[in-house]
């Protein structure tokens, strides 16, 4: 049986691919940071229903606690095939209100998290010649956000870590790809207004927002054998908002 590390799996996008995975027979992990309850209330479910699941606490944005994700993961399930580097936070606000302090946080949640984790996880993938790795951007990776400078930073840098790597990793029969979702109804977008809400809809020519589903469903098939020669590429679902 494979098994998927999924970053940030409490909630929203990667608590739908900890279902997605799971119910394709995979083990996975889910990590979380804050949202204890509802990791482990995603744990057991998925074991109720025959699945093969695990709840690990890590702040992924710091080496020691990212070192026990990786081995307790491997303890349990002897190996990673699938990393869904996915935790991130969103913050608003313009950049000269923001503190370095501030931005060192969503740097390192956002992207430094990418790096410990994946170098964490790399050695077990190169050992077996094999494995996939997925990093969750965003449209503003890649075309930029007002008032999100330093998010719009940090998930650039999942796009030029995600390009670089593959290079690196690609002779060891390593994947490495990169998912940058438009608007999706998560908690990251809790307060958006119903104004807000309908004018991101208006300006998205399938009319609106994704589904965390669509987003897992998507990071499952660059995992799966039918993306076999698909590396270092960028799939941006966003419902047309962006086109580039
Ligand atoms: P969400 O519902 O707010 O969930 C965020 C997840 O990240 C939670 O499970 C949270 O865990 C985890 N997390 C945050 N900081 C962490 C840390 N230091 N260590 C470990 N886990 C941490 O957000 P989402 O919408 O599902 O976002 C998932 C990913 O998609 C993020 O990278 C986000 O930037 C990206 N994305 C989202 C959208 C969107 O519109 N929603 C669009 C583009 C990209 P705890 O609650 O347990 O702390």
């Amino acid at each position: 049986m494979k098994t998927a590390l999924i970053t940030g799996a409490s909630r929203g996008i990667g608590a739908e691919c900890a279902k997605v995975f799971a119910k394709d027979n995979y083990n996975v992990v889910i990590n979380y940071n804050n949202s204890e309850n509802q990791a482990r209330a995603l744990e057991e479910s998925l074991i109720r229903q025959g699945f093969s699941a695990k709840a690990i606490k890590a702040d992924v944005s710091k080496e020691d606690e990212v070192g026990y994700l990786v081995s307790e993961t491997v303890k349990a399930f002897g190996s990673i095939d699938v990393l869904v580097n996915n935790a991130g936070i969103w913050h608003f606000g313009v950049l000269t209100d923001i503190s370095s302090d501030c931005w060192d946080h969503i740097i390192n949640v956002n992207l430094k998290s990418v790096f410990l984790v994946t170098k964490a996880v790399l050695p077990y993938m190169i050992n077996k010649k094999e494995g996939s790795i997925i990093n969750v951007s965003s449209i503003w990776g890649l075309v930029g956000a007002s008032c999100e400078v330093p998010y719009s930073a940090a998930k650039a840098g999942v796009i030029g870590f995600t390009k670089a790597l593959s290079k690196e990793v690609g002779p060891s029969n390593i994947r490495v790809n990169c998912v940058a979702p438009g608007v999706i109804g998560t908690d990251m977008n809790k307060d958006l207004s119903d104004e807000e809400l309908a004018d991101l809809k208006d300006k998205t020519p399938l009319g609106r927002i994704g589904s965390p589903e669509e987003i897992a469903k998507i990071i499952r098939f660059l995992a799966s054998d039918g993306a076999s020669f698909i590396t270092g590429q960028v799939i941006s679902p966003n419902g047309g908002f962006v086109i580039y």
